[in-house]
């Protein structure tokens, strides 16, 4: 089977964990702020967090923000679980703010009437989670001018999106929010196996990620609280934190990804390039680019649309997975799930993603994609979908 999506672990990616293996630190040592560092500059963000899972980041972002019981967090519902799930972890509600029909990401246009619904009946959200859909970034501009309007903050989800950029700056830089946060699961633009950075130019919301990632313990003398001089205090409990580091042999993993990301990009972007062409004259709906931005690829979904082509998603699924090509389907949206339909949340509530996810289908992106496989998927839906 041809995976949708796969890693790209080099020799040299492997000669840097091996060494971690035989140095000093196995977890959380010298290669964790190494990497903080490299990835904070590759963005053009002052400080970085690493945590064993872009869940974890997402989680101390929600909890640096002080999200918390009687909170709002709002997401796109055209995302994975993790997005919504990391404000019920901190005992807030969340809710769905339908997509663009172009970029499939949260709509700026549907954000700014929800909120002025919200505003009169006192139920504005404290945080908003745009999602960079299949790593085609968000007008992060207009949800950040929202944002000044009517008082949140803003939490980037960037899983998809290392490596993309918009009007010149980098996904990360934070120019536009307070918080973005990267995924280096297997699946990703690069991986750590598990694991997740948050970045941010607020020195005071860095600490307290940091703080938040490991029990909620400080040794920091000016954070810890006074005690008498004869008693050993080298660390405080302040908060209820987690135990959610990352590893060195992640971190010295992460490292030597990091300096192959631009290539991995480019990769990917060749492929989608020969999606672009080669798919051009299909009955099939094409990833769309706004002009601003450069997407990092980390998915392509096309759409099946029974009234273009004669056939329904499932039959081209089914087609497709027959052929020898594991297709996925981004994304089920999240409140269709069983656990949020039991919240009360009903079908209907965000059409656009709902359509969006009756005619979506993955077809594989990788570094590791070769140009026969590519041939074969090309090949494999021109036959399923042509009339
Ligand atoms: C993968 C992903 C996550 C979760 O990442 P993990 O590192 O697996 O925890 C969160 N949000 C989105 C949009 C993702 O694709």
């Amino acid at each position: 089977m041809i995976p949708y999506g796969r890693h790209d672990v080099s020799q040299a990616d492997i000669d840097a964990v091996v060494e971690v293996l035989r140095s000093n630190w196995l977890t959380q040592g010298p290669m964790v702020p190494r990497f903080e560092r490299g990835v904070a500059d590759f963005a053009g963000a002052a400080h970085a967090v690493a945590s064993n899972s872009a869940t974890s980041s997402l989680h101390v972002a929600c909890l640096a923000l002080g999200v918390g019981p009687g909170d709002r967090v709002w997401t796109s519902p055209n995302t994975f679980v993790a997005s919504a799930n990391c404000a019920l972890y901190c005992g807030a509600e969340v809710d769905f703010v339908d997509i663009d029909p172009c970029s499939y990401n949260l709509s700026v246009e549907r954000l700014s009437e929800k909120l002025a619904t919200a505003k009169i009946n006192g139920t504005l959200p404290k945080v908003v989670i745009p999602v960079h859909f299949a790593g085609q970034p968000c007008d992060m501009p207009g949800i950040h001018a929202l944002g000044r309007e009517y008082g949140f903050r803003i939490i980037e989800d960037a899983s998809h999106a290392i490596g993309a950029s918009y009007l010149g700056t980098k996904v990360g830089s934070c120019q536009h929010s307070d918080i973005t946060v990267f995924s280096f699961h297997p699946v990703k633009i690069i991986t750590t196996a598990e694991g997740g950075m948050a970045t941010t130019n607020d020195p005071d919301l860095a600490e307290r990620m940091v703080r938040h990632r490991s029990h909620g313990i400080t040794s920091m003398p000016d954070r810890m609280r006074p005690r008498p001089a004869d008693e050993v205090w080298n660390y405080q409990q302040i908060d209820l934190g987690f135990n959610y580091r990352m590893t060195d042999l992640q971190a010295a993993l992460g490292l030597s990804q990091l300096g192959r990301l631009e290539q991995f990009v480019k990769i990917r972007r060749e492929i989608a390039r020969s999606y672009d062409e080669a798919l051009a004259d299909l009955p099939v709906i094409l990833p769309w680019q706004a002009p601003s931005t450069l997407s990092s690829y980390h998915l392509y979904p096309i759409r099946i649309r029974e009234s273009l082509c004669g056939k329904t998603q499932r039959q081209v699924y089914d087609a497709l997975t027959a052929a020898g090509i594991a297709v996925n389907l981004h994304y089920i949206p999240v409140y269709r799930h069983p656990f949020y339909e039991a919240k009360g949340f009903k079908v209907g509530h965000c059409p656009e993603a709902e359509k969006h996810y009756r005619e979506a289908i993955t077809i594989p992106i990788h570094p590791t994609l070769s140009i026969s496989e590519q041939e074969l998927v090309i090949e494999s839906l021109e036959m399923i979908v042509k009339l």
